[in-house]
C-alpha cells in the first residue's frame, strides 16, 4: 500500500496550499494545516434588505480551526519558525492570537508562549490556549504592556514573536481578501472590519491591492474600520492608556499597526470610525437573533459600524439615504461567540426551570 499523507481529509487545502504563490513560501516551508481558511461568505437574510442592500454578506471567520482569522496568519508565522529551526513561539494577546499561536505550535511540535493581560481575556480563548498546552503569563497591564514585553523577550531570546508584528501573519492574512474576490467575482463595494492591533485591516488592504495588480479583481473597496468608542486610539489621534471596552479582542490602545492602518483607510477611500458598546451589544444581538451568526463583540463592531453608517446616510443633515443602496458589502465576523460565552449570558440569560412534565414545559414555552 503506498502511503499518503493527505493535507486533510475533508479536502481543504489550507491556506498555504490554496494560495500558495501569493504566499512567502519556499521550497522547505512545511506546508502545515488545521483546515484553517475557505471560510463561508453567507448572504444576509434580514439586515441587509432592511438597509435597503441586497448584496450584504458576512465572512464567517468564525469557522475557521481556532475560531478565529486568526489562524490564516498563524499558519503562516508557524510554518515559517519551522522552516527557521525554531523550537518555540511566542506572542502576546487578547486571546484569539494565543489561542491560535497555540493549537498551530502544538500541531508542529513547537512550544507556545503566551502573554495575555490579567483579567480580560476572554474564557473560551484562554481555555483553549490551556487545551493545546500553551505556558501562558498573565501580565498585570493590558494588551499594549504585554505586546512590549513579548517584543523585549523576543529581542533577547532566539523565539519568533508571533504577534502582526510579523509580517508572515499579515501575509496569511491576506488570504481573505482573496476569498472574497473568488466568491463574489470582484472586490465588493465595501468592506466592514472590526480594528484593534490593526493587523487585519493592514492584511486585508494588502491582499485586495495585490489580487487587483495580478488582475484576479477589477476594483478594489473602501475599506470601513471600526474601533471600540473606549480603545480608539486612531480615531482620536492619540494613544488610549486605558483602553475600555467589551469586546475584548479589539481593547488595544497603541495599536502595532497603526500607520498601515491609516494608509490603507486612505488609499482606499474609506474610514476608521468608532462605536459605543451599546451599538456593539445591539449588534451581536441582531447578529444572533437575527442572521443566525454567533460572533464575538468584537466581530459586531464592524455590524454595528454598518449601521451607524446607514442611519448617518438616512439623517437628513447629509440629505442622502444612499450610502448603502445597490452597493455590495462584506462584514468581517473575525470571531466566533463561543469564546466568549460570560458576554453571551450576561446579553441574554433566558433560561426557565420546570418539573420533568408536558404541561410544566408546555407553560415555560408559551404553548399552553
Ligand atoms: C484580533 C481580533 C480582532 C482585531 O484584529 P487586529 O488585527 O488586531 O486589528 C478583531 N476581532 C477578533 C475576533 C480578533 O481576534
Amino acid at each position: 500500500m503506498t502511503s499518503i499523507t493527505p493535507a486533510s481529509s475533508s479536502g481543504r487545502l489550507g491556506v498555504l496550499r490554496r494560495y500558495q504563490r501569493y504566499l512567502p513560501l519556499t521550497d522547505s516551508t512545511p506546508l502545515i494545516t488545521l483546515g484553517e481558511g475557505d471560510t463561508p461568505l453567507v448572504r444576509s437574510r434580514r439586515l441587509g434588505p432592511r438597509l435597503g442592500c441586497e448584496e450584504l454578506y458576512f465572512k464567517l471567520e468564525s469557522c475557521n480551526p481556532t475560531g478565529s482569522f486568526k489562524d490564516r496568519g498563524m499558519v503562516v508565522a508557524v510554518a515559517k519558525a519551522l522552516e527557521d529551526g525554531a523550537k518555540a513561539v511566542l506572542c502576546a494577546s487578547t486571546g484569539n492570537t494565543s489561542a491560535s499561536a497555540a493549537a498551530y505550535a502544538a500541531h508542529a511540535g513547537l512550544q507556545a508562549y503566551v502573554l495575555v493581560p490579567r483579567g480580560n481575556v476572554a474564557q473560551g480563548k484562554l481555555a483553549q490556549a490551556v487545551a493545546h498546552g500553551a505556558r501562558i503569563v498573565a501580565v498585570d497591564g493590558n494588551f499594549d504592556d504585554a505586546l512590549r514585553l513579548a517584543r523585549a523577550i523576543t529581542d533577547k531570546h532566539p523565539i519568533p514573536l508571533v504577534n502582526s508584528l510579523n509580517p508572515h501573519r499579515i501575509e496569511g492574512q491576506k488570504t481573505a481578501a482573496f476569498e472574497i474576490v473568488d466568491a463574489l467575482g470582484d472586490a465588493p463595494d465595501l468592506l466592514f472590519i472590526p480594528v484593534g492591533n490593526a493587523g487585519n485591516i493592514t492584511a486585508y488592504w494588502k491582499g485586495f491591492v495585490e489580487y487587483f495588480q495580478a488582475e484576479q479583481a477589477g476594483r478594489k473597496p473602501r475599506l470601513m474600520g471600526f474601533q471600540a468608542a473606549g480603545a480608539a486610539p486612531i480615531v482620536r489621534g492619540e494613544p488610549v492608556a486605558d483602553p475600555q471596552t467589551v469586546a475584548t479582542a479589539i481593547r488595544v490602545g497603541n495599536p502595532a499597526s497603526w500607520a498601515k492602518a491609516v494608509a490603507a483607510r486612505d488609499e482606499s477611500g474609506g474610514r476608521i470610525d468608532a462605536v459605543t458598546d451599546e451599538q456593539i451589544l445591539e449588534a451581536y444581538r441582531l447578529l444572533a437573533q437575527e442572521e443566525g451568526v454567533f460572533a464575538e463583540p468584537a466581530s459586531a463592531a464592524a455590524v454595528a459600524g454598518l449601521l451607524q453608517v446607514a442611519a448617518a446616510g438616512d439623517a437628513p443633515s447629509t440629505g442622502s439615504g444612499q450610502a448603502l443602496r445597490d452597493k455590495t458589502i462584506v462584514c468581517v465576523i473575525t470571531g466566533s461567540g463561543l469564546k466568549d460565552p460570560e458576554t453571551a449570558m450576561s446579553v441574554e440569560a433566558q433560561v426557565t426551570d420546570v418539573p420533568p412534565t408536558v404541561e410544566a414545559v408546555e407553560e415555560a414555552l408559551g404553548l399552553a
